[in-house]
């Protein structure tokens, strides 16, 4: 059989890799926005007709190309930017594969118009489908100015994929954002169909974001800044009270480069954890600085993913930095990274003044009336605590609760501390009136997920697995950090078989571990031994629950006492909480939303999600 292998002409090559540079109308204004910076530009234009669709212009004042350099940079692999391998390793450039003029010329009008500093004429060059039409001499300022004209015109099929001007506008507008973001020390203008729609002068990372997110921005922004061996950190998050429901606001720059991460996005998620309602979601605007021979710029052709060295440390140092910074701008509670857990008060009584001893008798009690509960033997010996609450205040409970909602909601910059989740003491003095009697109060469990009770103003809906979530993960917060969590001893030893990285991981929470009830035996050949686990955690639950711990340990990398400790009350909160299908007597109702109202910050679990709805009666009228 005769050879059939055939090297493609470069027009084909050209088109072929357009595909993947240039996915619409906003890559072509990424790449050429990126050409500008690269050339040093102090002042670029951004011209766009029919969102990209029929016109993307860039004008730029940089250093300009001399006319061989001006054909030569429509040829596939050819960049000035990076000359041997090395120097993917050295990167200070945007661009380096030498791709996207040649991807663009081979699927659009191109015409280029240049002129050196030194030189007194411009070269102007016009292409079609990568095919030169004509090269001639000009007259043009210093800089460079590109148009692209009726993009994919020689590919119908992605012409007519390109969705409506709207959205492509939308596509170009949040690339101009994130190259005008990473550049505030560049001027930066940009017009649509013949109108201006940003005129971003020259000025600082701050004013650059208000300039773009408009005045009411500057407020709701806390610095973060931190420098390290690896990395420096600077930038802003957004004040928890001003999380959105969608993703707005959230950008990464490395090196000025704009990235997406969802690992990084996931530490700065770790950082607001507890601070957000459910699905909200923070702002962010975040400028990391690594030295270039530690990053991987390469993995993905429109550059937007980055490969790190020690990602593990980077997710530390930033979750730790914007924690820190949530704090120290009194919009968190302030948590000292450096301290040992074990001096800290406890985590209920931070807030709360001294109160003289009482001693209360349960006259109720009789030691030899068995207890109705009908749930396992762990959950039992949690739910004990329900007696010295009163069944019927939910009514009062829920009150203070709303009221402390509102003064949440209605808090302005200058009572953004507000945001530190007072409620202890909220709820601490509805307790002592235990004697207020509520009248009629019903409550029901539905479908064995929800418990549904009245309240005057309507209705409360509480899901019963995270609700539990979040009362026993106050209750071991307190008990790890206090170290007097209750154990039970093994009748026979249990061994459980772990790989060397799960023992080095588990060895790092061992303190804590300890301190929440398990006692350790041996360890030997990948085994350890447990001879005694938490009170609250039952014998078949003890491998599920370490094997969470192991993959949250995974996911989180806690660096610190505090946040090993909060890992894992969260972890072992997750594992043992009452699940969604276990049906409820009406004792264990009572004492699930009692004890839910009397955490410190009931609204949520330790993840963030809602632990219950209400509904006024105006809701329910609205439906009708
Ligand atoms: P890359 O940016 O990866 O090098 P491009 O295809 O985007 O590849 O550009 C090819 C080359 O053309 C660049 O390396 C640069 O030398 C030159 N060039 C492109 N745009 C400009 C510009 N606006 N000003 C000056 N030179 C430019
Ligand atoms: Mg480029």
């Amino acid at each position: 059989m005769s050879d059939i292998i055939q090297l493609l002409p470069d027009h084909v090559a050209n088109q072929i890799a357009a595909g993947e540079v240039v996915q619409r109308p906003a890559s072509v204004v990424k790449e050429l926005l990126e050409n500008a910076i690269d050339a040093r530009s102090t002042s670029i234009k951004l011209i766009v007709k029919e969102a990209g669709k029929t016109l993307i212009q860039v004008i730029d004042n940089g250093i300009g190309m001399s006319d061989t350099d001006a054909r030569l940079s429509f040829e596939r692999h050819a960049t000035s930017k990076i000359r041997n391998a090395q120097d993917l390793f050295e990167l200070n450039t945007k661009g380096f594969r030498g791709e996207a003029l040649a991807s663009i010329a081979a699927i659009a009008h191109v015409e280029l118009k240049t002129r050196q500093e030194q030189d007194d004429i411009g070269t102007e060059i016009k292409i079609e489908g990568s095919q030169v039409v004509s090269q001639e001499v000009c007259v043009t300022s210093k800089g460079t100015s590109i148009c692209v004209k009726n993009l994919f015109y020689n590919i119908p099929a992605r012409r007519n994929f390109l969705k409506s001007n709207t959205v492509e506008l939308r596509h170009i507008i949040d690339e101009f954002h994130r190259v005008a973001m990473a550049h505030p020390d560049i001027k930066f203008d940009m017009l649509h169909n013949g109108s201006e729609i940003f005129n971003l002068p020259i000025t600082n990372d701050r004013q650059r974001i208000v300039n773009i997110f408009g005045g009411k921005t500057n407020e709701k922004l806390v610095p973060i800044t931190e420098e390290t061996d690896l990395v420096r950190v600077g930038g802003f998050v957004g004040k928890p009270q001003y999380a959105k429901r969608s993703r707005g606001e959230q950008f990464f720059f490395v090196n000025n480069r704009f990235i997406k991460s969802p690992y990084l996005n996931h530490a700065v998620n770790a950082a607001f954890e507890g601070l957000l309602k459910d699905k909200a979601h923070p702002s962010y605007f975040i400028y990391l600085n690594v030295d270039p021979q530690f990053i991987d710029i390469n993995i993905h052709p429109t550059k937007t993913e980055i490969k790190f060295e020690d990602e593990h440390a980077l997710y530390a140092i930033l979750r730790a930095t914007i924690k820190h910074s949530l704090g120290q701008f009194s919009v968190a509670p302030v948590l000292d990274f450096n301290r040992d857990a074990s001096m800290d008060t406890p985590y209920e009584y931070k807030s709360k003044s001294a109160k003289a001893p009482t001693i209360e008798v349960d006259r109720n009690f009789n030691p030899f009336k068995e207890e109705k509960l009908n749930i396992n033997d762990s959950k039992r010996k949690y739910i004990p605590n329900y007696k010295a609450q009163s069944a019927g205040s939910w009514e009062s409970l829920y009150e203070g609760l709303e009221s402390e909602i509102q003064v949440a909601a209605a808090s302005d910059e200058n009572k953004s501390s507000t945001i530190e989740f007072e409620s202890t003491q909220v709820t601490g003095s509805l307790f002592a009136d235990e004697d207020t009697k509520v009248g009629h109060q019903t409550t029901y469990q539905l479908k064995k997920k929800y418990i549904v009770t009245t309240i005057k103003s309507g209705m409360v809906i509480i899901h019963q697995n995270r609700a539990h979530q979040r009362i026993l993960y106050e209750e071991l917060l307190k008990s790890i950090t206090m170290a007097n969590a209750v154990s039970q001893q093994l009748l026979f030893s249990l061994k459980l078989a772990f790989s060397k990285t799960e023992m080095a991981l588990l060895e790092t929470v061992k303190e804590q571990l300890q301190n929440a009830g398990f006692v350790f035996g041996d360890k030997h050949m990948g085994e350890i031994e447990i001879n005694a686990i938490p009170a609250i955690v039952s014998e078949k639950e003890v491998s599920t629950l370490l094997e969470q711990l192991l993959s949250d340990l995974e996911n989180e990398v806690p660096e610190t006492g505090f946040s090993q400790t909060d890992l894992l009350a969260k972890s072992i909160a997750k594992s043992v909480a009452i699940r969604t299908g276990v049906a409820l007597g009406t004792e264990q109702l009572h004492y699930l939303a009692n004890s839910l109202f009397a955490c410190t910050e009931p609204s949520i679990t330790p993840d963030n999600k809602s632990t219950f709805i209400t509904m006024t009666v105006e809701d329910i009228d609205k439906k009708f």
